[in-house]
């Protein structure tokens, strides 16, 4: 059981508490590996205490804060088990659903179970937009639907090992998970609303992670790029043979743009073969407490 953490401290040690004993009702065993994404609050100090006497919860610590899609899978390459499940430490992804999840997986032999959000939660207006935008961009790039799919997701090992071979600088766990394939199915959950604060995810580190997201999933906009091209020296040929050059000015500085955009999307791709040809780690490991 793998739970990304970022400056919970004030949260994180009533909503463990509340996990493990809804796992323990549902009669389940687990382990845990929690990775403290670089909190720059108590949030270790707490782990550590929550951790305390307890045989199955092991921790990590980032050296700072890399992402959430970092922490999974540093949490994936540091545990080996039979069945793995990635979990909101907000309790966001509520813990009693885990039992049925489990049952879905072993009656359908399935590797992968794909927890969808039935209705959103309570999420900002700004976030919403955001998801809506994002999802209906990936779509349209990729042709993978993530509409209401979450992190929250349980697989086995075979799909473990598939997520720890993919070496790239910027994961996207949910991307990865359904490029892998495998056998899946969806469970259906209703968000519970978060009692602490907001979203951890600042509206920046969102659209970071959305463009990140697009550019690893698709090549697409390259290649749009070169059919603009193209329409564009069909327009400029009919408005010259149309006002027999006329209009030279206006085309001139309407190409002159298009080339200053088309070579800004060239450069985020080139951008991004800056980052993985570097080979630097997807996150440091500041420190470790396994049992
Ligand atoms: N999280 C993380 N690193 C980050 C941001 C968030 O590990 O940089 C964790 C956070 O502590 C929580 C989970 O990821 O356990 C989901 O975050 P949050 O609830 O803020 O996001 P949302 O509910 O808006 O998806
Ligand atoms: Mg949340």
């Amino acid at each position: 059981m793998i739970i990304p953490v970022f400056n919970e401290g004030k949260v994180i040690r009533r909503n463990l508490g509340e996990i493990l004993n809804e796992l323990a009702e549902s009669g389940i065993k687990f382990n845990f590996m929690i990775v403290d994404d670089g909190s720059s609050d108590n949030t270790w100090d707490e782990l550590k205490a929550a951790a305390e006497g307890l045989k199955n919860i092991n921790l990590l610590r980032f050296s700072r804060n890399f992402g959430k899609e970092a922490a999974i899978l540093a949490g994936i390459e540091h545990i080996t088990a039979e069945r793995y499940l990635i979990m909101d430490s907000d309790l966001q992804h509520p813990p009693r659903c885990v039992r049925a999840m489990l049952t879905l997986m072993e009656s359908g032999h399935e590797n992968i179970i794909d927890g969808i959000k039935i209705t959103r939660g309570k999420e900002s207006g700004i976030h919403r937009l955001y998801a809506k935008t994002f999802y209906r961009l990936y779509k349209a790039a990729t042709g993978i639907n993530l509409d209401n799919s979450s992190d929250f997701k349980l697989f086995d090992r075979h799909v473990a090992e598939a997520l720890c071979g993919m070496r790239e600088a910027y994961p996207f766990f949910r991307g990865l998970a359904g490029w892998a394939g495998f056998t899946r199915a969806p469970y259906y959950f209703t968000v519970d609303e978060r009692l602490e604060g907001g979203s951890r995810f600042t509206p920046i580190k969102l659209m970071r992670l959305a463009f990140g997201a697009l550019l690893s999933f698709s090549a697409k906009p390259l290649y749009l790029i070169f059919y603009a091209g193209v329409l564009m020296l069909v327009l400029a040929a009919a408005l010259l043979i149309g006002t027999r050059g006329m209009a030279l000015e206006i085309s001139v500085l309407f190409t002159d743009s298009a080339i200053l955009i088309s070579l800004g999307v060239i450069g985020f791709y080139l951008a991004r073969i800056y980052e993985e040809v570097k080979k630097r780690p997807r996150y440091i490991v500041s420190e470790r407490i396994e049992k």
